[in-house]
């Protein structure tokens, strides 16, 4: 099928998830192929920017700062807002559940899944009930609300004990996310002049431990010099709501575990049963499901091999996301006769960690590099990496350095909206009550 054949219908491409990698094929197929009917589905109408996350939850950033508008930034797709809750092969078609519950089905020429990942909870007594999640907006504007809360709450408390709990913040987790996390809650807490306890754990024997050791040591420092217990070789074996326990015995007096401790690829693509690795669907280089070339995975959700170091996978960070949505883009306009194919191949560029104030450390093109260098190399990264709103973010955090922080809270997020519980199951499922009569079918006809 070619698409400027005119009497021929428009192919239609459905692209599950508008994260890194879904957004970016999206911005690559509406330039490559602006005649397809593109159709994304995604439960929100925004590309969320999920490596500023920590600063929203910090309140360095308002919340609407992380939020690629699709509406502007993808303005030749349709978006379906939902949850795709299933996939069949056969028939090309997939099903999704919009937000207000109904079903409909939705037929492709092109499928790309690029759902990314969910939570990785352990099964660790408690974990689900009283640990919170950090991987969405909501998660962070309750995170910042609820961390403000408990400490004016402290003042009121009857008893230490209580207060004690009120004030300590337990980050499990210290990969980029947790370490981010803890420097920001602590800045938070101090800019709210209050004093809190904020502890970052984590099995490994370094914090950044999937990062370059270089970073380790200098993010450490920053970290105790600001008065963040870090505690390494050490887990959690219980969350009750009032403390966590650790696999050494300790027992932390607490009302706030936030939980980091890695994501695992969305669940969606299991009852596929094609190939996976380490749960995430096998492609090849072209970013091709073997044995299925009108499917396409990208990012987290995807086992894409990595041509840099063969015999191994493509990590799953925001890097590798958006630059394999751009060639999935690619792939699959070429599969539809517009260009050439192209092999997914990407050397990793190095990393940014930011530690709140005027802190950070970097390896940019693996050089390592701290404090302000470090800063201006991961601000000037996020500005560039992010497809829009950066005017916003640029003056935010210049009012930021220029002004006291707004230290405020809402209440806007209930705890039961960022429940862990369900976090990672395959998503959309549990409020996929059919509406009577509200079942809708796009078939390539209903659309020509
Ligand atoms: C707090 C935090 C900080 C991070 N910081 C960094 C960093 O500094 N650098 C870095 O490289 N990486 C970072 N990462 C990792 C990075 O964000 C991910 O690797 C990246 O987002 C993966 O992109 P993706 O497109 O695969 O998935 P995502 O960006 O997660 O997008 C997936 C999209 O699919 C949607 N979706 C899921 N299921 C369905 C469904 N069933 N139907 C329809 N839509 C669905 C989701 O709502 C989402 O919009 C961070 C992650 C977190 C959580």
């Amino acid at each position: 099928m070619t698409i400027t054949d005119t009497g021929r219908r428009r192919p239609r491409i459905v692209v599950v998830g508008t994260g890194f990698a879904g957004f970016h094929c999206l911005r690559t197929l509406q330039r490559r192929l602006p005649d397809a009917e593109l159709v994304a589905v995604n439960p929100a109408d925004y590309m969320l920017y999920v490596p500023l996350l920590p600063e929203v939850a910090g309140g360095t950033l308002e919340p609407r700062r992380v939020a690629v508008p699709l509406r502007t930034e993808l303005r030749g797709t349709r978006t379906v807002l939902g949850h795709v809750t299933g996939i069949d092969l056969t028939r090309k078609c997939v099903t999704a559940v919009d937000v207000e519950g109904r079903r409909r089905d939705i037929e492709w020429d092109r499928l790309v899944i690029a759902s990314g990942s969910v939570t990785r909870l352990l099964s660790i007594p408690g974990v689900a009930e009283h640990a919170k999640g950090f991987k969405t907006i909501a998660e962070s504007i309750y995170l910042r609300d609820h961390v403000l809360r408990q400490i004016d709450l402290a003042e009121l408390a009857s008893n230490l004990r209580e207060r004690t709990e009120r004030t300590t913040f337990v980050v499990v987790g210290a990969g980029y996310t947790g370490t981010e996390l803890a420097a920001q809650g602590k800045e938070l807490t101090r800019q709210a002049k209050r004093d809190a306890r904020w502890v970052l754990l984590d099995m490994a024997d370094r914090v950044l431990p999937n990062l370059s050791p270089r970073l380790s040591g200098p993010a450490k420092r920053v970290l105790e010099k600001r008065g963040v217990e870090v505690r390494l070789g050490q887990s959690v074996s219980e969350v009750t709501d009032t403390c966590v326990r650790l696999t050494d015995g300790t027992e932390i007096p607490t009302r706030t575990v936030v939980w980091c401790v890695g994501v695992r690829p969305d669940p969606l693509v299991e009852p596929l049963e094609l190939p996976t690795t380490q749960g995430r669907l096998n492609t090849d280089e072209f970013l091709t499901v073997p044995s299925h070339p009108d499917v396409f995975a990208a990012g987290d959700v995807a086992a894409v091999p990595d041509l840099t170091r063969p015999g191994e996978i493509t990590p799953m960070t925001a890097q590798h996301a958006q630059r394999q949505g751009r060639v999935a883009g690619i792939n699959v306009a070429a599969s539809l006769g517009a260009g050439e194919r192209k092999r997914y191949k990407h050397k990793d560029l190095g990393f940014v960690v930011d530690l709140a104030g005027t802190q950070a450390v970097a390896d940019p093109l693996h050089v390592p590099l701290r404090g302000w260098p470090a800063k201006v190399v991961t601000r000037g990264y996020h500005l560039a990496a992010m497809p829009a709103n950066r005017l916003r973010v640029a003056f935010d955090w210049i009012a930021d350095l220029l002004t006291r922080r707004q230290v405020v809270h809402f209440g806007l997020v209930p705890a039961e909206g960022v429940s862990l519980a369900d976090a990672d199951r395959a998503r959309g499922q549990d409020n996929e009550h059919e509406k009577t009569g509200g079942q809708a079918r796009w078939s390539s006809s209903a659309t020509r």
